[in-house]
């Protein structure tokens, strides 16, 4: 089994899930004790989330780049940075290792074109639902077309995300919010909802809605599971 390198931290909540996901993956694909052998560096969001909402994104990147380079010290046979936001700057951390990054925008795509979707909402942080890093990788790539919430409403989603999701509030008239702007893209003709940011499965899940959503955390977990167990 190889060894996972995860960048986590952004924020723990997720990370949490994701560990959890990875291991559970590794359990159902090998049984009895096994666990999933993972290499993680959980750095301190505040100092992150500073940053980027001062716009300091290569400061973030030294950051994460450094912590890259710990993981695949510490044994990592490939990456996953476990945020969709901070694939803005993936490119920079790539350069700086010399392992693989599995990347989530990657991983989400290849997982809609199984499913056969080609036209999806996105939810995410406004940096995730407004710049080009993520949405132009889906198309770009893939060819899947992405539709995104007006601009009050990328406000909303963007707000609950730091605010609430990310210091694990969970509040039910969020979920409220979150179902409409939901409601909203499918009428704008989505046929799946991407929840791009890695903390939005904890407000909602599929047994909220009818429209069939896409959860990046796990989408990306269960692929670092397949190529752990690959080799
Ligand atoms: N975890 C979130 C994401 O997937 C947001 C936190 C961050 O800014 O990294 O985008």
């Amino acid at each position: 089994m190889k060894t996972i390198g995860m960048l986590g931290g952004m924020s723990w909540e997720s990370t949490a899930s994701y560990y959890k996901a990875i291991n559970e993956g590794v359990k159902n694909a090998l049984g009895g004790l096994h666990s999933a052998k993972i290499c993680l560096y959980s750095v301190d969001f505040d100092e992150i989330e500073k940053l980027q909402h001062q716009g300091l994104w290569d400061e973030t990147a030294k950051i994460l780049s450094t912590a890259a380079q710990s993981v695949e010290a510490g044994g990592a046979d490939f990456l996953l940075i476990c945020t969709n936001t901070m694939h803005k700057v993936a490119p920079q951390i790539e350069a700086a290792i010399s392992i693989p990054l599995l990347h989530i925008a990657d991983a989400t795509a290849q997982k809609l074109l199984t499913d056969n979707v080609k036209r999806v909402g996105l939810l995410g942080t406004r940096f995730t639902m407004e710049e080009d890093f993520y949405k132009s990788r889906l198309t770009e790539r893939f060819g899947i077309e992405v539709v995104v919430p007006e601009k009050a409403q990328r406000d909303v989603v963007h707000d609950i995300i730091y605010s609430e999701l990310c210091m694990g509030n969970i509040y039910p008239q969020s979920r409220a919010k979150y179902l409409e702007i939901i409601n909203q893209l499918h009428e704008q003709g989505a046929e799946a909802i991407v929840l791009g940011c890695t903390e939005i499965a904890l407000l909602i899940q599929q047994q909220h809605t009818q429209i069939p959503l896409y959860d990046t955390t796990d989408i990306h977990a269960n692929q670092a599971v397949k190529a752990a167990l690959l080799g």
